[in-house]
């Protein structure tokens, strides 16, 4: 049978939708039941949910610029490759980017020239933990502190990992997850901030008792998404989405304008109930993603990321790194329908809309090698024993 795999997206099952659909016959809010479990799951004191990532992290980076203060304290460290949306909350926050060279081998920030910035300046600094894989996040915790800025732990990739045996997203001063599409668990949009930092909370709930909620038009356009989603993530039915090419799936755009979104109450069931399964959705991730670490083989082409032994990655995707251009380019061309992707196309620094707002531009050359040679391979729960062998023999065969 001909099967289409999309890249990275959690299904929703038939048991959700049935839930998502009953609890919207009765209207039934369940926004306060996902406050709790992330708060009970996290060990935290405060969490907010809007509708993306990106709206949650521009509300928590201007809260800690008022947290902060101080006019001329302004900048974000963020890692020179990561999710575009990171630039873009700092950019619609009103505040500089400052890039770090990140380390092509771990993927995590390149911690010597970390510890060698000018932080005069830095109000804070943002992890990345791209692919579900840990960075080093204490230590870039002990570089916060002993600098006197503040770290935000984006685990928008990275929901249920671990570090040192503590949770990614409970490190430094706020933590931060989404729920879209692509990520560890969905309700197609959402997003949160969780912070047990009681004056950041008192700020953050200031905006937040500002902020609109969806119109009754963009939750009729949400509930559509849900359907869509749930009817043609299958990998039978994926190439009819794929090959529309107006709904740009796998796309990273940088978006300009970040809406800020109270999260809505339709698609809360959903959320909570993913949540509630989140181990077991990533116990598959986990096995496909330790099954292409000892399976794949490094050679003359090919490298793989070598983590950190601290971590306990989720394996949103596996990435492996393919040195000619070539094979990589012949790759993601003929094996897309395997859900080979390529993730971000540039480092942050080569990507004009941050020049404005961008501190420090030139080079960085670990994020430069990232962009040019990874690729990331799928670990959701449609990949089965042998998809993921015969994606292991099409990456053999086209990088012999
Ligand atoms: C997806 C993502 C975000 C933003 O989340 P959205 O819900 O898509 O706005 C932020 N950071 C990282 C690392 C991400 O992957």
């Amino acid at each position: 049978m001909f099967k289409y795999f999309p890249p990275s997206g959690s299904p929703i099952t038939t048991k959700e939708i049935l839930y998502w659909l009953t609890c919207n016959a009765f209207f039934v809010d369940k926004r306060k039941d996902i406050n709790k479990s992330l708060r009970d799951r996290f060990k935290v004191e405060h969490s907010y949910l809007f509708t993306t990532g990106r709206g949650a992290m521009t509300v928590l980076l201007r809260s800690l610029k008022k947290l902060r203060n101080k006019a001329e304290i302004n900048e974000v460290i963020i890692p020179a490759y990561t999710c575009y949306s990171v630039a873009s909350s700092i950019q619609n926050a009103g505040l500089k980017v400052r890039l770090c060279d990140v380390d092509p081998i771990t993927l995590s920030y390149n911690l010597e020239k970390l510890q060698k910035m000018p932080f005069a300046n830095v109000l804070c600094i943002v992890s990345a933990n791209l692919y579900g894989i840990p960075n080093q996040l204490q230590e870039i915790e002990s570089i916060a502190i002993k600098n006197g800025f503040y770290m935000v732990d984006d685990a928008a990739q990275s929901f249920n990992a671990k570090y040192q045996e503590k949770e990614v997203g409970t490190f430094g001063t706020a933590g931060l997850y989404s729920f879209d599409k692509g990520k560890n668990i969905t309700s197609i949009e959402g997003g949160s901030i969780i912070t047990n930092n009681p004056e950041l909370a008192e700020i953050i709930d200031s905006y937040y008792s500002k902020i609109p909620s969806n119109s009754v038009k963009e939750n009729l356009l949400t509930a559509i998404k849900v359907i869509i989603y749930y009817l043609f993530l299958n990998p039978l039915l994926y190439w009819i989405p794929a090959s529309l090419p107006f709904l740009n799936l796998g796309k990273t755009r940088y978006e300009e304008n970040i809406q800020i979104k109270k999260y809505s109450r339709l698609v809360a069931p959903i959320a909570l109930m993913q949540i509630k399964r989140s181990n077991q959705i990533a116990e598959k991730r986990i096995a496909n993603g330790l099954w292409y670490k000892s399976n794949i083989e490094e050679k003359k082409t090919i490298s793989k990321i070598n983590e950190s032994d601290q971590g306990k990655p989720v394996y949103l995707r596996y990435p492996i790194k393919v040195k000619q251009r070539e094979k990589r380019e012949a790759i993601l061309t003929h094996a897309k329908r395997y859900g080979i992707t390529k993730s971000y196309p540039k480092s942050l620094n080569q990507l004009k809309e941050i020049e404005e707002v961008l501190v420090n531009p030139g080079e960085f050359e670990g994020a430069e090698q990232i962009s040019a040679q990874l690729i990331t391979l799928p670990t959701h729960t449609f990949i089965n024993n042998n998809d993921r062998e015969n994606i292991k023999n099409i990456i053999d065969e086209m990088t012999a």
